[in-house]
């Protein structure tokens, strides 16, 4: 969509939701035109439904659910002027011991100047107590600048910290706490230099829940992301590091397994196919059976050096001969290209 459509479209999208024309709204809803199948449009139309209604509240939420980067971004401008003014306090206390330390070297000078010249026991005794005077203010000034060193070096922590945390949100998916999209295209992009680096395989798997829209008008979308949580929890705890699971798509996940042949791979994602289709859960609110989740999945080993993309959408065939030939089946298609 164009620019100037998609400003349009989003303004009438506003209207017709009725939500205030803020520009946080703004971006939260350009967003949704522009995607109009993705989490954030469902989750916008799913609160209409139930809400009748978005509050500024809800909006806020929504922001930081679905739209990661725009808070990475504040959160990282924030830290930013934070280290700043730590950096100006550190300086101006700096700045303030230099000052106490000339004015110390002088009385240093004056005394030397005083006792070169006269040592009556009177001066000696005034000189000392200068001396004294001067060596108790820059002890304080010492101390003080210890304390603000200690104090800023602890802000500075804390502030490397919840970068940290922020950075490890900006790239985890919110529902199922595996990496998100984005995280996923950094990641597959590294790990295949590795591979073409040390010579060894790299395999890829797509997962996708069986009749996933079928499942969420039939019990809601609150019981669907629950068995987008449960799937997401049985790949997170198969695709320990060195491997790498991600929610790549709404019901659609994919594991990189570095250094792995997709042979051996293969028994490793039908146990978790398995695991899937054998559990029975329940709709939690009802105790309803939600009868039986199956995934269907698409297996492909990379070739050295092949480009990602390819690599994915060889994957990506291999999962729609899964579903071809009947669903909740692997289909593994090694290195080779699928004929059509
Ligand atoms: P959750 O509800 O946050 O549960 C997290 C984990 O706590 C579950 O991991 C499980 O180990 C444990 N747990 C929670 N409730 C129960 C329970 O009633 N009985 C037992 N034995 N353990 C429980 P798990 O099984 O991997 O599930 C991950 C997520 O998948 C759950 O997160 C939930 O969102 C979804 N899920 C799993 N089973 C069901 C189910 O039968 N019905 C619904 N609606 N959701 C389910």
């Amino acid at each position: 969509m164009q620019a100037y459509q998609l400003g349009q479209a989003t303004l009438a999208a506003m209207e017709r939701d009725q939500v205030w024309p803020t520009p946080l709204n703004y971006e939260i809803w350009m967003h949704a035109v522009a995607n109009p199948d993705g989490d954030l449009a469902i989750e916008i139309q799913r609160l209409l439904k139930r809400d009748k209604m978005i509050t500024e509240e809800t909006s806020d939420r929504l922001a930081v659910e679905f739209l990661p980067n725009r808070r990475f971004d504040d959160e990282v401008r924030e830290a930013g002027d934070q280290l700043n003014r730590e950096l100006v306090s550190v300086t101006t206390a700096i700045k303030k011991a230099q000052q106490t330390s000339k004015d110390y070297n002088s009385t240093l000078d004056i005394a030397d100047r005083s006792l070169a010249v006269d040592v009556e026991a009177t001066t000696v005794r005034n000189v000392v107590k200068d001396l004294s005077t001067a060596t108790e203010v820059v002890r304080i000034e010492n101390r003080g600048l210890e304390v603000m060193l200690e104090r800023s070096t602890a802000e500075v922590r804390r502030l490397q910290l919840h970068l940290e945390q922020v950075r490890r949100e900006a790239s985890t998916d919110a529902l199922t706490t595996l990496a998100n999209r984005k995280a996923f295209d950094e990641e597959i992009i590294q790990l295949c230099e590795k591979a073409d680096t040390n010579g060894r395989p790299l395999s890829f798997a797509v997962i996708d829940i069986d009749f996933f829209k079928k499942f969420n008008d039939t019990w809601g979308h609150q019981t669907g992301d629950q068995v987008i949580r449960f799937v997401a929890s049985v790949i997170g705890r198969v695709a320990e590091a060195p491997r790498f699971a991600a929610r790549y798509g709404g019901e659609e996940f994919c594991i990189i397994f570095p250094n792995e042949s997709a042979n051996l791979v293969e028994r490793v994602v039908d146990e978790i196919r398995d695991e899937i289709s054998t559990r029975m859960l329940k709709r939690r609110s009802t105790n309803e059976d939600l009868g039986m989740i199956t995934v269907s999945v698409g297996l492909a080993q990379r070739t050295q050096n092949e480009p990602v993309h390819t690599l994915i959408d060889r994957a990506d065939a291999a999962l729609y001969v899964s579903k071809r030939n009947g669903r909740n089946r692997i289909t593994n298609v090694g290195t080779s290209a699928l004929e059509e």
